[in-house]
Parts: structure tokens; C-alpha cells; sequence
């Protein structure tokens, strides 16, 4: 793990080619830290990866993977979510936290898929929005890694890390999504999302961020409101980073 001492070097008065180039720069270090992040969610259809993104709000992938295998094998198609019975999928769904409204969202979302879609889920953001329990977020996700559409995924980590980065000052997650898209090609916008999330979970956590290991400190104006000190920095590193 390399160390780093230098302090962000970003201007107050950045121009927006400046913050371009700065956030690329930033992105390519990210990208080459984590060139395998990937949706954590396990899923092998549109429908179960919009059926697990649905699950994952106020919980972890990790749970949400831990579920999903009884739950895909019980319900196969749109119509098995919109005939359901609500006990039972409860039971199934009840680990992942606020059980009644997921249940509640996936027999809305089996119902509305057959009725308007023919049981298909459709590849447009603007039909994905109109389904029960799905909004921006579930969509990019589900465009950007079910169909390979282009997406950014503002969840509360990419929200988080893209204001500490000062690439936006904006907390509208809409806003963000749009004022981040103009910095970045858009054939990049769902791997960015990949590495932004996974450097949140990994790196630049929500309470103890660790600055003392972090591959883009030297262009990060919040360096320093983490650990800095390279040796304690890296155990603060999650998953596959911390040291042995
Ligand atoms: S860990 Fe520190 S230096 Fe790295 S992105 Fe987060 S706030 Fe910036």
C-alpha cells in the first residue's frame, strides 16, 4: 500500500475543465484500484436484478444475496411476483428489513410488468420509473447492468463520496446524477458508479474515512477528514484491501 502525504491541491475557483480533467484523473485511479467492481447484487435476469434492487433499500447486498436464491427460485416470472401469496413471500423477504413494503412493491411490480409490459421488464427509464417501489436509482442500476445502458447510480455512498471529491455541491440525488454526467462519457457512467460505491465501502467511509490509503487523495479537497496516517489508515480498509 503506498502512502500519501500530499494535500489536495484543488482550486477555489476551479474552471469546469479543470474539474473535468481533475475528476477523470480521479476516475482512472479508482478505476485502476478497482478494476473489478461490479453490481454487488447476484442475479442472472432484468427482473431479478430489479426485484433484488428493490430488496437492497436500507440493507446491505450482502443480505440482500443471502435472500434472493429462495426467493428467485420460488418466483420465476412477473406474473409468480403479481400471484404471490404476501405470508409467504414475507417470511422469505422479512431478513432484509421493512418486509411489508417490499412484499408490498414486488406483488405491485409482478402485477404492473404483465398488465403494461407484457411481463417483461422494459429498458427505458421512463417506463422503469412508473413501476411500484422503483425509482431513478433502481432504474440506472438496472439499465446500466441488466441491459448495458449507460447509468449513474446516486446512492447515499456515491452521494457522499462525489461531494467530498467537489464534483458537485448538489444533495438532489437527480441533480447529482445530471451534474456528474456532464463531467464524465457517458459509455462510463455505470462503471463509475461501480468504483465511486465500491471506494465508499471500501475506502472513504461514511464516519472514519481512510485518507492515509486512498489512491486519490492527492486530487481530494477533503483529504484529512480521515485518518492520515498511512499505517492506521489502511486497517481502517474493508473487505478485500484490509491487510492480512
Ligand atoms: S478517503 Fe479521504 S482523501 Fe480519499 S476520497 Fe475520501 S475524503 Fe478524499
Amino acid at each position: 500500500m503506498s502512502s500519501v502525504s500530499a494535500s489536495a491541491t484543488v482550486s477555489r475557483d476551479e474552471s469546469p475543465v479543470a474539474l473535468t480533467r481533475r475528476a477523470r484523473k480521479m476516475y482512472r485511479s479508482l478505476h485502476e484500484r478497482y478494476p473489478y467492481a461490479h453490481c454487488e447484487l447476484d442475479f442472472t435476469t432484468p427482473l431479478e436484478l430489479l426485484v433484488a434492487t428493490i430488496l437492497s433499500a436500507q440493507t446491505t447486498d450482502v443480505g440482500v444475496n443471502k435472500v434472493t436464491p429462495i426467493l428467485f427460485a420460488k418466483y420465476r416470472t412477473a406474473a409468480d411476483y403479481a400471484g404471490a401469496d404476501r405470508v409467504e413471500m414475507e417470511t422469505i423477504v422479512q431478513p432484509t428489513g421493512f418486509y411489508r413494503a417490499k412484499t408490498d412493491s414486488l406483488i405491485k411490480l409482478g402485477a404492473a410488468l404483465v398488465e403494461r409490459f407484457d411481463g417483461e421488464v422494459p429498458p427505458r427509464l421512463k417506463d422503469l420509473v412508473t413501476l411500484p417501489g422503483v425509482g431513478r436509482k433502481t432504474a440506472n442500476v438496472v439499465l446500466g447492468n441488466a441491459f448495458d445502458i449507460p447509468g449513474i447510480t446516486v446512492d447515499t455512498h456515491f452521494g457522499r463520496l462525489v461531494r467530498r471529491f467537489g464534483w458537485t455541491e448538489e444533495d438532489d440525488p437527480v441533480k447529482v446524477e445530471h451534474e456528474i454526467g456532464r463531467l464524465f462519457m457517458r459509455k462510463d457512467w455505470t462503471m463509475l458508479s461501480h468504483v465511486v460505491i465500491f471506494h465508499g465501502r471500501r475506502t472513504c467511509h461514511a464516519k472514519k474515512p481512510a485518507c492515509g490509503a486512498c489512491p486519490i487523495a492527492r486530487w481530494c479537497p477533503s483529504y484529512g477528514i480521515g485518518e492520515t496516517d498511512p499505517v492506521k489508515a489502511a486497517k481502517l480498509l474493508k473487505f478485500e484491501l484490509a491487510p492480512k
